[in-house]
């Protein structure tokens, strides 16, 4: 959504849903009245994935997934174990932050903001490097990652959307079910959201598609790059690991789970000061701020998700919106979607109906 006009991400879709923004406002309240999610129940098993996967597709499916969510993980772990034994390196340290913060700008601007969102057109040579990055985040290729979120976007927590912790209802044990359905359950379902529907310009965009295509080679080259980087500074292949296993595994690992706490998380623990669409429960979760890099202004972002600065307080601290006024400054990106005081002052003494 890089070369994107003024339409909201859920105005986008090919297909309307009058349960999103689209359609006239009575129309929207007809779809309400006869629409059964009462905000409180389970999402209905009707919206279960389709059965017609083969058993082998599956366990290749639910394989890659494990590989891709829990080696990480393990690795993280591994690192936790390695710095109680002080068994590190000043350079694993350095490649592991240096590469976190690239690659979760990658997400954030890359992915999030810039593609899904359209919060700003980056000029060609950053648009690349952005999309590339956020490919070494080991989250998905680019393609299916802004079509999984603008799903989430047009579905916010009713029945619909990919990863809402209000999926199995709102009693104490589902939402403990709901909290880890949200934060990596959710990965191992067999529920593709069509790219078709949900990112037709991104499938039009030939860079986007290109990067998208290289992800499983981004991801060897992300786990690869810091393991070189190592042997060549230490000379050997014990640095060599330390830095695969710092810079590869525990980097990967973290920015995983930080940006699957935002789906978790942030739509279950926090302030929401701002006005959202119906049964839409993301909050401000201020903990995550730094390491999220301003993404866990998450009741901010989805009052107004295509404004480029999700902290819409004074003192929300967003390191991505800092970062994309820098870029603007030095005009390396255009048409930055700034919050207008006026509507953010709205949104804020609004309240979200029937929550
Ligand atoms: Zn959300
Ligand atoms: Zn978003």
């Amino acid at each position: 959504m890089y070369e994107s006009d003024d339409r909201e991400p859920a105005e986008s879709l090919a297909t309307a849903d009058l349960l999103t923004e689209r359609g006239s406002a009575a129309e929207r309240k007809a779809a309400r009245d006869c629409d059964p999610y009462d905000g409180a129940s389970a999402f209905p098993e009707s919206l279960e994935p389709d059965a017609s996967e083969t058993p082998r597709a599956a366990m290749v499916r639910v394989g890659v997934t494990v590989a891709l969510v829990v080696g990480p993980f393990l690795g993280l772990v591994l690192a936790a174990w390695m710095a109680w034994g002080r068994n590190f390196t000043y350079t694993d340290l350095g490649l592991a932050v240096g590469l976190y913060v690239v690659t979760g700008l990658g997400i954030t601007l890359g992915f999030h903001r810039g593609a899904t969102h359209g919060s700003f057109r980056p000029k060609p040579p950053l648009k690349l490097a952005l999309l590339v990055s956020g490919s070494l985040a080991f989250q998905g290729c680019l393609v299916d990652w802004v079509a999984t979120h603008r799903r989430h976007h047009a579905f916010t927590d009713r029945p619909g959307d990919p990863h809402s912790p209000y999926r199995y209802g709102t009693g104490a044990w589902a939402q403990i079910r709901g909290l880890a359905f949200a934060h990596s359950g959710w990965l191992f379902r067999n529920d593709p959201t069509p790219p078709e529907r949900y990112a037709p310009d991104v499938l039009a965009d030939p860079m986007m598609v290109r990067v998208s295509g290289y992800f499983p080679a981004l991801c060897v080259v992300s786990f690869l790059l810091p393991a070189v980087v190592g042997f060549a500074v230490s000379g050997s292949l014990h640095g060599a690991l330390t830095a695969f296993i710092w810079a590869g595994l525990a980097r990967v690992a973290l920015l995983q789970h930080v940006t699957w706490s935002v789906n978790s998380l942030c739509h279950m623990v926090g302030e929401r000061p701002y006005a959202t669409r119906r049964f839409d429960r993301a909050t401000d979760l201020w903990p995550l701020a730094v390491l999220s890099f301003g993404e866990s202004w998450h009741n901010g972002h989805h009052s107004d998700p295509s404004c480029a600065r999700h902290g819409r307080g004074r003192h929300q601290l967003d390191i991505s919106a800092s970062v994309i006024r820098g870029m603007e400054r030095l005009g390396w990106m255009n048409n930055v979607r700034w919050p207008n005081a006026d509507a953010t002052a709205r949104r804020a003494t609004a309240r979200t109906p029937e929550q």
